[in-house]
């Protein structure tokens, strides 16, 4: 089936310098990029990718974390495209837990635990369908994205927007 996923390579493996051997070992799936962007995380923004786990006890953390507080503050975010994406990249990745990820998966040789006992675990990756889409919206606007995933709109806006000073 073809999917969609969200991977976040996050604050650790970006201040890690990683980029470049997680994006290889996710090349493994021969799936396709589709969006790529660099994002200085906002609370909000953090807040809402993990608003499942607000109940839990290191959710601050957990938030500071995504945000880059511990690290560099930015993340970098991917769609990955194709056939069952959601399992094959979970698959590299590995468990969420590092210490109990398989060690040559993602999170098995690049993941630590922090004293304060966060998952350091240098990449996300959309669980199943329902939360590829949701976190697909939250990260991505559909023109940043070359495939048509979801269903779109067009709306009139007159708002305010930054340019280049000069320029061709
Ligand atoms: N996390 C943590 N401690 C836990 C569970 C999760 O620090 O006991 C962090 C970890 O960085 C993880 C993120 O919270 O990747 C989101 O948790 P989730 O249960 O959604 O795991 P994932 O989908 O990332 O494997
Ligand atoms: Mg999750």
């Amino acid at each position: 089936m073809i999917q969609q996923t969200l991977v976040l390579i996050k604050p650790d493996g970006l201040k890690k310098s990683l980029t470049g051997n997680i994006l290889t070992r996710l090349s493994e799936t021969k799936l396709d990029i589709v969006a790529a962007r660099i994002v200085q995380v906002s609370r909000k923004l953090a807040e809402e990718h993990y608003i499942a786990l607000k109940d839990k006890p290191f959710f601050e953390d957990l938030i500071k974390y995504i945000m880059g507080e511990y690290h560099k503050k930015k993340v970098m975010a991917l769609v990955y495209w194709g056939d069952d994406a959601i399992e094959k990249v979970r698959k590299i990745c590995g468990a969420t837990n590092p210490e109990e990820a398989d060690s040559i998966s993602i999170r098995g040789a690049y993941g630590r635990i922090t004293t304060k006992g966060v998952y350091e675990n240098a990449i996300h990756a959309s669980a199943n369908m329902a939360d590829a889409e949701r976190e697909i919206k939250l990260w991505f606007g559909p023109d940043e994205i070359i495939e048509d995933i979801y269903p779109t709109k067009t709306v009139k806006t007159a708002c305010e927007k930054r340019v280049w000073e000069k320029g061709a």
